[in-house]
């Protein structure tokens, strides 16, 4: 069964995730503090997504994101965050999360987001050629891997995912619309600036120049255009 963890440590908050992602076919692996979920992960290898609240009584949701994030790039991470704190969903995207889900929210959200990063792990590799070769880039999607000028790049799932959505579509102008449903897949409400967000950490990994993308190019009022 696939193994979800999650990390809340307000207990009513926590039993409602738990009793929904088990209906979903999930196996909920609990924790109450951020340590914990550290300690846990360590002994489930095989846990592929996180749901990290932010205030715990130890340390903060973001600070877990990033320590996962360390020697972790394909944990599909989903941070918990509060109506009131805008900030939160930047923040959590910025230490590497994947996704936020505001409280308070419903079941069907909640396993929505995760089904579709869980998707993404699987990723249906067999459709797809096994190396793609644009430019500098070389992208191998049975591992996930790319390199560019033959040094490794290291992307978090999201950023893999609209990569290749990119080097699958050279030249082409793509929306903001188009990368959401693509990479966070059609039933995602979420909203567009999460593509936004995701674009400018992607540059810094991969544009020579931030300041003067050439890879990932801006189409003003509509969305971006790969071009390698
Ligand atoms: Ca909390």
């Amino acid at each position: 069964m696939k193994k979800v963890l999650i990390l809340e440590d307000e207990e009513n908050i926590r039993s409602f995730v738990v009793i929904n992602l088990k209906r979903a076919g999930y196996e909920a692996i609990e924790a109450g503090t951020g340590m914990e979920a550290l300690d846990k992960l360590r002994e489930n290898p095989d846990i592929h997504v996180a749901i990290l609240d932010i205030m715990l009584p130890d340390i903060d949701g973001f600070e877990v994101c990033r320590r996962i994030r360390a020697n972790n790039k394909h944990m599909g991470i989903i941070m918990l965050t509060a109506r009131t704190q805008e900030m939160d969903k930047i923040t959590g995207l910025m230490t590497g999360a994947d996704d936020y889900v505001t409280k308070p929210f419903s079941p069907a959200e909640l396993t929505a987001r995760i089904d579709a990063l869980y998707r993404r792990i699987g990723g249906d590799t067999t459709v797809d050629p096994e190396l793609l070769k644009q430019g500098p880039f070389v992208m191998n999607t049975r591992n996930h891997t790319l390199e560019k000028s033959g040094n490794r790049v290291r992307l978090t799932q999201v950023e893999y995912a609209i990569l290749k959505l990119f080097m699958l579509n050279p030249g082409r102008a793509l929306s903001r619309e188009d990368i959401l449903s693509s990479v966070w897949g059609r039933e995602y409400e979420g909203e567009l600036k999460i593509v936004d967000v995701n674009i400018r950490r992607l540059r810094i990994k991969i544009e020579d120049d931030t300041t003067n993308p050439t890879y990932i190019t801006t189409v003003w009022g509509y969305g971006y255009k790969w071009g390698a």
